[in-house]
């Protein structure tokens, strides 16, 4: 190959890389950003979103300058966002951000770990270490428990299934890895009618179906009837939740996970947002007994506070986690200390240990139990304050979520229009039985008392309308 001087993409690239200016101008972007969220509308209104068509483009052909770049993102992308870090939004089960976490995850991207293997990041690995153990002790899980870092519940429930599947296969002396599930010994699948989406995705991608489940009937909270759940024995895949989706409400661990575990059952736990109940005294009894599971799945990016990207899958028998993702190759190093990818279907991962590290850090165990208090605190004030205005509240809250609603379901569809439009604050819909409710999750440390009391004004102005619109009064 000829060799000449002409400049190359990489020359470009080194000289911007020393560029430091440039990380300036997106600190200073981002310093802007944040300096203006409490001002910011909570979702973006119409002429706002116009700014998205200036991403929709052709590739060009040649490079593009980087201040022109991250310009456009501030200018187009920044109020494009939903205020999740204000304190006024309350869709799905999101969280705010520690602010070290964002410190520290500016700070890990410019390392740019993979936290694949102690020989690719030592410092990756040494975190993992750490937070696991953290993890064990503030949870109050069994001091074997291990820990995989992956990007969320889904995955991590996907692993604790996985680890599960093997295992009581194995029992059964049947190899799945090797052999595949045809022709494999069957095995049950139970699970609560309130279960997380989530759960029936991994199933499914673990080849136990959708239609061969056994789904327990659960009661106006969504929690299992311990009563409906039939005989148990060591060839059942029992899955019980921390938190449902909706209500917030728990299943009856004391009752389940005994009968289970003397039966044999591998037994897991969804408990994305509530599993962080186990780290506080005051809610400690929703999750009494939930230590005697063998997986659990949680997110650090909901009631933990720590930023995207931090789901934890903690699995009792360290073995059954790692060998069911297991995977070799002649030029990977396994060593002495941890080696992340062992834990996770991922090979090359960012070192998300960090943000998750830091958090823990800045909280300690008390500051932990404080946050998982003061969130479920403000959740019960905002149901009591709808109450009071004549709201229908469906749940009780139990831990940091709201349904409520208008009398009639239809009134309440309008009215959330109304509230997701408002730029105020913004809650996502669900149907809760037969009634179409607005929920409210309370997820963020930046929400005050005062937040809520501005978005309850704001579901009285929206029922105000509705009922102003409607002819004839229901
Ligand atoms: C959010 C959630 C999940 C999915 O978690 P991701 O982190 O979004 O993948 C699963 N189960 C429950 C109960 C949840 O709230």
């Amino acid at each position: 190959m000829k060799y000449d001087n002409k400049p190359t993409v990489s020359d470009r690239l080194r000289e911007e890389a020393f560029d430091f200016k440039l990380l300036e101008q997106a600190k200073n972007y981002a310093l802007d950003y944040m300096g203006n969220i409490l001002n910011q509308p909570v979702f973006p209104g119409q002429e706002a979103l116009q700014r998205l068509h200036a991403f929709i483009e052709p590739l060009q052909d040649g490079p593009s300058n980087p201040y022109d770049i991250l310009e456009n993102l501030h200018l187009n992308g920044s109020p494009c966002t939903v205020a999740q870090t204000g304190g006024r939004y309350f869709g799905f089960v999101n969280g705010g951000i520690v602010p070290v976490a964002l410190a520290a995850k500016w700070l890990s991207d410019s390392w740019d770990q993979n936290a694949g293997l102690y020989v690719i990041s030592p410092i990756a690995s040494v975190l993992e270490d750490v937070c696991e153990k953290w993890l064990v002790d503030l949870l109050h899980l069994p001091s074997e428990t291990a820990a995989g870092f992956v990007g969320g519940s889904s995955t991590a429930t996907l692993c604790g299934l996985a680890a599960g599947r093997n295992y009581l296969l194995e029992q059964q002396g049947y190899d799945v890895a090797k052999k595949g599930l045809f022709g494999a010994p069957e095995i049950r699948v139970i699970l609560g009618e309130g279960a997380h989406s989530t759960v029936y995705k991994a199933l499914s991608i673990l080849g136990l179906g959708s239609e061969r489940l056994l789904k327990i009937p659960a009661d106006n909270q969504g929690r299992i009837l311990t009563e409906a759940v039939p005989e148990l024995d060591n060839r059942t895949l029992l899955i019980l939740q921390a938190g449902n989706v909706n209500t917030g409400a728990f299943d009856d661990f004391s009752a389940l996970c005994r009968k289970a575990k003397d039966a044999g059952c591998w037994i897991h736990v969804d408990g994305a947002f509530g599993l962080w109940a186990a780290a506080s005294q005051e809610l400690g009894y929703l999750v009494r007994d939930v230590d005697l599971a063998d997986s659990w799945s949680v997110d650090g990016h909901k009631t933990l506070n720590t930023p995207y990207d931090q789901g934890i899958i903690l699995c009792r028998k360290r073995d059954a986690l790692t060998q069911a993702l297991h995977m070799t190759g002649s030029y990977i190093i396994y060593s002495n200390h941890r080696d992340g990818m062992l834990y996770t279907p991922d090979m090359s991962r960012r070192a998300r240990s960090v943000e998750l590290w830091a958090t823990l850090k800045s909280l300690g165990k008390k500051g932990v139990s404080e946050l998982v208090e003061d969130l479920h605190h403000k959740a019960v004030y905002f149901a009591e304050r709808l109450a009071e205005n004549g709201f229908t509240i469906h749940n009780k809250v139990w831990f940091n979520q709201v349904l409520a609603s208008l009398e009639h379901s239809e009134l309440t569809g309008k009215m959330l229009s109304l509230i997701q439009s408002s730029k105020e604050c913004w809650c996502g819909g669900a149907k809760w039985g037969n009634h179409s409710v607005i929920r409210i999750s309370v997820c963020s440390y930046r929400t005050t008392y005062g937040d809520i009391d501005r978005s309850v004004n704001t579901f009285i102005e929206a029922r105000e309308k509705v009922l102003g619109d409607t002819p004839q009064q229901i």
